[in-house]
């Protein structure tokens, strides 16, 4: 009796082994790695990492391991900008572990000065080879610059977003975040923008990708799916593979 038990838990542990192989492990990226890699391959790890993530594979992380592997440097693959919005969180969505991305973050994904400087020091300083601006469905920054909201320091956030806003044909009616199909072209306007702003703003960046060291891309986070959509229009030093 007690052999049969016995041999049934072997059973079980070794279908438990057999589940946890089938989950690729992660592993944290080093110099040598960051300096191989293209800005091409950067991004298509990217396209890869969201399609685990909608997939509901994401890799097997131990981030503990993780946060020993990089306690001693950094090599980020790339940059995400991203809005605020506690729902889109590009280390998931993506699927990277520690040490992987940069990410900046504010409500309404644009770039001023400061945020363009620190993705200067990203990838001029320390390797990342791709950018991308990534919007989100129904964005509620979004939504508040299409009302006109005004708050606090809150007025001069959602005022950058007024370009985007311009983009939209007038034909686009009613202007308001009571229309989802305008707030989602607004959205998308935002993330095209926010990449042509970042590259005439930045001397530094626009160099990287003439030289072919930096890919930037724009697109889009589907709340309800999981999925990243890149807009093909806003793909700079790299291509859909
Ligand atoms: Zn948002």
């Amino acid at each position: 009796m007690l052999r049969k038990i016995k041999s049934h838990y072997a059973v079980i542990a070794g279908a438990i082994c057999a589940a946890l192989l089938a989950v690729p492990a992660s592993a944290v990226i080093t110099a040598e790695a960051q300096k191989a890699m293209t800005p091409q391959q950067a991004f298509e790890a990217l396209l890869e990492g969201n399609e685990r993530f909608a997939d509901g594979v994401s890799l097997n992380r131990n981030l503990t391991d993780e946060v020993t592997a990089t306690s001693t440097g950094q090599f980020p693959k790339g940059v995400v900008l991203t809005c605020l919005d506690s729902r889109t969180a590009p280390e998931a969505y993506f699927d990277t572990g520690l040490g992987d991305i940069f990410v900046g973050r504010i409500a309404g994904n644009f770039a001023e000065e400061g945020m363009i400087g620190s993705f200067e020091f990203a990838h001029k300083l320390a390797g990342a080879k791709v950018l991308a601006v990534v919007g989100h469905t129904t964005c509620g920054a979004v939504k508040g610059a299409c009302d006109g909201a005004e708050m606090g320091n809150l007025t001069h956030t959602l005022a950058q977003l007024k370009p985007a806003i311009k983009k939209v044909p007038a034909s686009v009616q009613p202007r308001n975040s009571k229309n989802p199909a305008f707030v989602q072209k607004v959205a998308d306007a935002n993330v095209r923008y926010t990449v042509k702003n970042i590259l005439e703003k930045s001397d530094v960046l626009k160099e990287m990708v003439d030289n072919g060291e930096l890919g930037v891309v724009g697109g889009m986070y589907d709340l309800s799916t999981g999925k990243v959509t890149f807009f093909p229009d806003t793909l700079h030093g790299v291509k859909m593979p």
